[in-house]
């Protein structure tokens, strides 16, 4: 049996879906000229196989993943990034119009994916991404720089729930906070609840800790006609929409994913 077909068969007996898709990734990473390779080559491809089959997620073996436009490294410290959190960076895109100079505030900005993405599209932006995670700044950081963003971007380690965290203004405000109910994280996937931060899934008895949280900050936050956009989960529009009503805030829309579930709420002071 070749590596390749022994590779498949391991990820097929651990569930692992799209098994030949992910032998290919992991041969492409460890072993580039397969099927010619070194020991070493084919040791490294076997240890990959080992933690995929430990249902430690792809992109964070392989360290980086690909999220809107760019390449973003990721690792443990940093939620990863999410396919549905591209809807939240295109709703983003279509309130800025070209060349506008803009000031984007990211609560919880993790791996910088959202903010980062933003601000490739539009050089006249400058943004700021805050995290309560020294660790996650480290990668937002990395990300920055590799994307040559660094200009651009000015990167806050404080909990928004500090007083006086920002004393800023800013025409958008986009976040992805931590939004699962606690007790539902025992149920989420090993990829998920054993290999992202516990800091970024977990949002309260409720789920919707910290939206309350953000709706308390987020009007001295923003400029007067300011834009919050907000990731939510699958059924928290009502219950998100209400806190920020709440505040002031008028509903500018929901934007639904694929699945037609309302992803990520548009509101404006
Ligand atoms: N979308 C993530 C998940 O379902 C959760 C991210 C979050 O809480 N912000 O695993």
């Amino acid at each position: 049996m070749s590596l390749r077909e022994e590779v498949i068969e391991a990820l097929i007996k651990a569930h692992i879906p799209s098994p030949r898709l992910e032998a290919d990734i992991i041969l492409k990473h460890a072993a580039p000229s397969y099927p010619d390779m070194s020991q070493e080559e084919r040791q490294n491809a076997l240890q990959m196989l080992k933690r995929r089959l430990n249902h430690e997620p792809m992109d964070k073996i392989l360290g980086y993943r690909e999220f809107y436009k760019s390449v973003f490294k990721v690792s443990r410290d940093v939620l990863s990034p999410r396919p549905d959190t591209e809807i939240l960076v295109e709703s983003a895109l279509e309130l800025i119009a070209k060349n506008e100079v803009v000031k984007i505030l990211d609560l919880g900005t993790g791996s910088g994916c959202i903010l980062l993405s933003l601000l490739k599209e539009n050089p006249q932006a400058m943004g700021t991404g805050v995290d309560v995670s020294a660790k996650a700044l480290e990668i937002a950081k990395e990300n920055a720089k590799a994307l040559n963003l660094l200009s651009q971007t000015t990167f806050v380690n404080k909990s928004w729930t500090e007083p006086d965290f920002i004393t800023e203004t800013y025409d958008i405000i986009v976040s992805n906070p931590p939004y699962i109910p606690t007790e539902e994280i025992a149920t989420l996937s090993t990829e998920v609840k054993d290999n992202d931060p516990l800091s970024a899934l977990d949002g309260g008895a409720d789920g919707l800790k910290c939206y309350l949280e953000i709706a308390e900050i987020a009007p001295s936050l923003l400029t007067t006609g300011g834009h919050i956009l907000l990731e939510i989960g699958y059924n928290q529009a009502e219950d998100v929409i209400k806190i920020f009503e709440n505040q002031g805030f008028k509903l500018v829309k929901a934007v639904q994913d694929l699945a037609q579930i309302n992803r990520c709420v548009i509101l404006k002071k």
